[in-house]
């Protein structure tokens, strides 16, 4: 036990997020005190993102920006870049005293005690599978209406321009009993609507000791017998893991969302099979059209690639043209950067940057019309289902909810239950959030 301070940092996902409430948790039960003043803590951690460069050099501005005021300080970097650099990190610099991979965080209080003893660089970067998962600790603190909740990590697809594979290692599914157990203590903080959280989430596969196999289909159905669970969710997805029981499940499981985040990246099937994502147009288009024949209501959120190396003019149209048939109504583009030591380093890109900034802009606003459009179609018409996640601090007669398809919903009312799923009239939007009052 210590009484000395920590400052945790995040970069990059949700993931990474949730990941970096375990370590503060881990960190609590070693008796530390949480500091949001990362001058003046004892324990330094960095939780790193590795998906994109840019994320990944900000964490050594970061740490250059600390100033090692004593010996005592101690600097731990973990997570994605901690796994992809691995001891080439103390070369880069000198002051991290700690190097932690994604799948071995629990053994972070260990490793700060053996760093304090022998006063010696420590690291670890094993794939340790589902070890990590028995040190959560039961937690007390109020948690929000919405949680996520990690239940499988790693990914064997290796799509080229991709390094998780790499930083998270295999494919590996959490134990239903594990994920119930921290559901059901979400539930008790508060929380209403669970996100379950996983680089390939759709390829769950877990085979407890009866040799039951549960899909995340089955694990769906398992919590939503949980009464306080009202919404359930899942992120994110592969296109090849969507199967028939799962799309099904959109229609009859009343708490799962009609909304969906699946990733197709690319319109073109060229640009597909130079990613490695292993599905053609037509086969997303099917998944898609599966989806809506059980769920006539649900839409579909994306994320796009621009400017991957070979992406004609040609295969950007036929993206426009996919975006023009599913009709996305959220989605994340960027331009491909480069990540070291994936496959899709090594092709040859001759776009220039302009065109491909270009090629964004296109994207982006015809996304962007598509949910100005859909979210102008619910003005002046009441929305039965807005789930209440806070209020607001400045201003109580303001609340903050969402709607099924995830729409941001801002409502003016009074004495509204933060939790409860509410009827709002909405009034005004524009094409990131709606605002409306109480329906009556
Ligand atoms: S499916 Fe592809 S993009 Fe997703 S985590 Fe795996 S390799 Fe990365």
């Amino acid at each position: 036990m210590t009484n000395k301070s920590f400052f945790i940092k995040s970069y990059g996902c949700q993931m990474n997020e949730y990941d970096s409430e375990k370590i503060t948790s881990l960190l609590l039960k070693d008796g530390y005190s949480n500091s949001d003043d990362i001058n003046k803590a004892d324990l330094i951690v960095f939780n790193t993102c590795n998906i994109r460069e840019k994320a990944a050099q900000k964490v050594y501005s970061d740490i250059g920006r600390v100033t090692k005021k004593n010996n005592n300080k101690t600097i731990a970097l973990v997570g994605c870049v901690a796994q992809a650099e691995n001891d080439e990190i103390f070369k880069k610099n000198k002051d991290v005293d700690i190097v932690l991979g994604p799948q071995s965080y629990h053994l972070l209080p260990k490793m700060i005690d053996a760093h304090n003893e022998y006063q010696k660089k420590q690291i670890n970067t094993d794939f340790i599978i589902n070890e990590k998962f028995d040190f959560i600790h039961e937690e007390k603190s109020p948690k929000g209406v919405s949680s996520y909740i990690t239940i499988q990590e790693g990914c064997d697809k290796f799509c080229a321009f991709c390094v998780v594979p790499f930083t998270r290692g295999p494919e590996y599914s959490r134990s239903v009993i594990n994920i119930v157990e921290e559901t059901k203590s979400l539930i008790d903080r508060g929380t209403r609507e669970i996100i379950l959280l996983g680089q390939n989430v759709n390829a769950y596969s877990y085979s407890d000791e009866e040799n039951m196999t549960y899909s995340i289909s089955k694990l769906i159905d398992e919590i939503s017998k949980l009464d306080n669970v009202k919404r359930i969710r899942y992120t994110t997805s592969h296109p090849n893991n969507m199967d028939q029981e799962l799309m099904r499940l959109h229609g009859s499981n009343e708490k799962l969302m009609p909304f969906l985040h699946l990733p197709v990246q690319s319109g073109s099937d060229e640009i597909l099979k130079n990613m490695n994502r292993k599905y053609s147009i037509d086969e997303y288009k099917k998944i898609i059209d599966g989806l809506k024949t059980y769920c006539p209501n649900i839409e579909i959120s994306s994320d796009f690639i621009i400017g991957f190396p070979g992406e004609t003019k040609k295969d950007f149209q036929e993206t426009l043209a996919l975006i023009d048939y599913v009709q996305f109504k959220q989605s994340y583009s960027f331009i491909y950067s480069e990540r070291p030591g994936t496959k899709a380093a090594n092709l040859e890109d001759n776009t220039l940057l302009e065109e491909k900034k270009e090629r964004l802009e296109i994207l982006q606003q015809k996304l962007q019309k598509i949910q100005l459009e859909f979210n102008t179609s619910f003005c002046n018409t009441n929305l039965t289902n807005v789930l209440i996640e806070n209020q607001s601090q400045s201003n109580p007669e303001y609340y903050f909810g969402r709607s099924t398809f995830l729409q941001p919903v801002y409502v003016k009312a009074k004495n509204l239950t933060v939790g409860d799923i509410v009827p709002i009239g909405i009034e005004t939007c524009n094409h990131k959030s709606l605002y409306g009052t109480i329906a009556h």
